[in-house]
């Protein structure tokens, strides 16, 4: 589902994975482990997957990194991991991949930075490297990064510019660059054999409005694929939050076909939160759905007691808990909304537009929580075992209506439910 429109754009298939051409926007994450460390990759690989990335990248930035990436592969199909893993080249992905064909062949698509290829056979670098893809039959992603633009093709483009009557921005004049770097090196991968339907682009900046300007030019330029990312986001909320700023307005417009969340963890940090926050932008804006949502009232005054916030904790934490079990069972579950609210302002008209919700009493309120189901009061509940309580309800629900045993519901579950 999505409540956007999309952008026609040819489909790239990336190791059995979809991307474009209406498909659903793809979940993809990078490692941060050392590639050679092939354990440790594996591992972090495990938990990406785990968390729901549908395409991770590793970096392969050595002969150590290339040559441990068809075991990397191969222990995670030995334990039932399907994910493509991606190389991220840059500088020396040329040499890399004629040295190391294995790599090549395990690896499902290539990501080559076009102002990281060299300077003097920049053209002849980026085409070895696209006749591999071409070979073994692979996409590539032309990932162009303003930290690492083609220098040569921006002094062009400021020179041309500074030329005019009325020069542009410099700013103006770095976006025109990106998007020429992208299109300029399609168009050199498509002349070397690479098939439209195997090129995938990205251009990423750092900046917010940036971003947005960027992706603007560039999406009707071309019926590419768009690999989506803030560069460089940053740590903890300034990551997420600039983020989720800059993707929501491109993917309203349609555009970004596949999205990357380049948050900084902290030392020793859970590297899967970058997965979590890109399921999570897109489950906000409606066009994909992942788990069940809480939504909760913030509380104020006349939520005195932590009653209710630790009852939202909970029940948001119990959704996430089973989901995995749900998700196999359960099909459907993931779009589940559940309101648990603070008091009857919004309470139990929250409550009435989620599927479940419940309504707990305020300070002074009188102490019953009345609940709702699609739409319409259910029951009331009271007393220490409220919450066991609701958890029952919303079992019930989820059973009745993703489970496989829909009419075999539990003893206890009332009939309307
Ligand atoms: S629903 Fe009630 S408790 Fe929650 S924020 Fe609104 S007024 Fe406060």
């Amino acid at each position: 589902m999505s409540a956007w429109k999309r952008r026609d754009t040819y489909t790239v298939d990336i190791g059995g994975v979809k991307v474009g051409g209406g498909h659903p926007v793809v979940v993809q994450s990078m490692t941060n482990t050392d590639t050679a460390d092939i354990a440790g990759t594996v591992t972090q690989v495990a938990e990406l997957a785990a968390a729901g990335s549908e395409i991770v990248r590793v970096t392969v930035n050595n002969d150590a990194a290339a040559a441990a990436v068809p075991e990397i592969v191969t222990r995670l199909r030995d334990q039932g991991v399907t994910t493509p893993i991606v190389g991220d080249f840059h500088y020396n992905g040329h040499l890399l991949l004629h040295r190391h064909p294995e790599c090549a062949r395990a690896l499902a698509k290539y990501r080559i930075n076009p102002g990281n290829v060299g300077t003097k056979r920049r053209d002849e670098n980026f085409q070895k490297i696209v006749a591999m893809a071409v070979d073994n039959g692979k996409p590539v992603r032309i990932g162009v990064n303003w930290g690492s633009l083609d220098q040569d093709l921006l002094t062009e483009l400021m020179d041309r510019n500074a030329a005019l009557p009325e020069p542009r921005g410099a700013k103006a004049v770095m976006r025109d660059a990106m998007v020429e770097s992208a299109m300029r090196s399609a168009e050199l991968a498509e002349a070397t054999g690479l098939p439209s339907d195997a090129i995938l682009l990205s251009a990423k900046v750092s900046e917010v409005p940036e971003l947005i300007h960027v992706y603007r030019q560039l999406a009707p330029l071309s019926r590419y694929p768009l690999h989506l990312g803030l560069t460089e986001a940053g740590m903890g909320t300034k990551g997420v939050v600039s983020t989720a700023a800059a993707l929501s307005v491109l993917l309203i417009e349609g555009i970004g076909d596949t999205i990357r969340v380049s948050l900084t963890p902290r030392p020793g940090g859970d590297r899967a939160e970058e997965v979590r926050v890109a399921q999570q932008i897109l489950q906000s804006l409606q066009i994909r759905n992942f788990e069940p949502q809480v939504i909760s009232c913030p509380g104020c005054g006349r939520t005195t007691s932590t009653f209710f916030q630790e009852m939202a904790e909970d029940i948001q934490g119990f959704i996430r808990d089973q989901m995995p079990i749900w998700r196999e069972t359960h099909p459907g579950v993931e779009e589940l909304q559940v309101a648990v609210m603070g008091c009857v302002v919004n309470g139990p008209g929250e409550s009435k537009h989620a599927h479940l919700g419940i309504s707990l009493p305020g300070t002074f309120e009188e102490p019953k929580a009345p609940v709702y189901v699609d739409g319409e009061h259910y029951t009331t509940l009271k007393g220490e075992g409220l919450v066991g309580e609701f958890k029952e309800i919303l079992l019930n629900y989820i059973e009745r209506r993703y489970g496989e045993a829909k009419a075999e519901a539990p003893a206890s579950t009332p009939a309307s439910i």
